[in-house]
């Protein structure tokens, strides 16, 4: 009896992972097979999209902030990395590429955003000064908050860890679709994320920079 249960978990796993690239999996159940749909967040993409820090802070210091912009220190993007990481993706991309979106913080505060907009002028994309995936420093990051907890954890004295699973590092890998497919599954660093608890549409206001507004 146990090792029929294995061999259908087993069975199960592989025509999960084996599926995994489609919008939807089989799932066996009983005597019957379910499609199971997936939504988008776990389709791996077919054309990157990223967004990008030209600057951490921000001087509008919205309540509740995802970037962290309103605790973070003064700090712009360091534009000899971006040359570099955005010289790597293309490379990868072959040059094609969805979306950047130069992103902050407030992106106008960064005196050499011409020179940023310059950069991303190799990828044959769209492009716009205002999709979750961070490129910092070398590293793709699924989601926004995984990507600038150094400075939460910094602003609050926090050890909210990032582990070398919650990103994938662009100089490491040897294809897109292992960018594709990191970027469509679920990170240790979710396990921080109380999806249930999350308040939306809340009242613009000015931040207290309360660790309230957060968690
Ligand atoms: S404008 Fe955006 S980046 Fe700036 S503090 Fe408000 S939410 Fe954060």
């Amino acid at each position: 009896m146990l090792i029929l249960l294995v061999l259908k978990i087993k069975i199960l796993v592989s025509m999960i992972l084996s599926k995994i690239y489609c919008n939807y999996i089989k799932i066996a159940y009983g005597q019957k097979i379910y499609d199971l749909y997936l939504s988008e967040k776990f389709r791996p993409l077919k054309l990157l999209r990223f967004e990008v820090h030209v600057t951490d802070h921000c001087n509008l210091n919205c309540a509740g902030c995802f970037h962290f912009s309103n605790i973070s220190p003064v700090s712009f993007l360091d534009i000899k990395q971006f040359q570099n990481d955005c010289e790597q993706l293309s490379k990868l991309t072959g040059g094609k590429c969805d979306r950047i979106h130069l992103m902050g913080g407030e992106p106008l505060l960064n005196p050499s955003l011409n020179e940023n907009q310059k950069v991303i002028r190799n990828f044959n994309s769209y492009h716009r000064v205002n999709t979750c995936i961070q490129l910092r420093n070398g590293k793709l990051y699924p989601c926004v908050p995984v990507a600038y907890i150094d400075i939460f954890n910094l602003y609050f004295n926090k050890k909210l860890i990032v582990s070398k699973r919650d990103f994938i590092d662009i100089y490491k890998v040897k294809s897109i679709e292992e960018i594709f497919r990191f970027l469509s599954r679920p990170i240790p660093f979710c396990r921080y994320c109380n999806i249930d608890a999350t308040v939306r549409d809340i009242d613009w206001s000015i931040t207290k920079k309360e660790i309230s507004e957060w968690v």
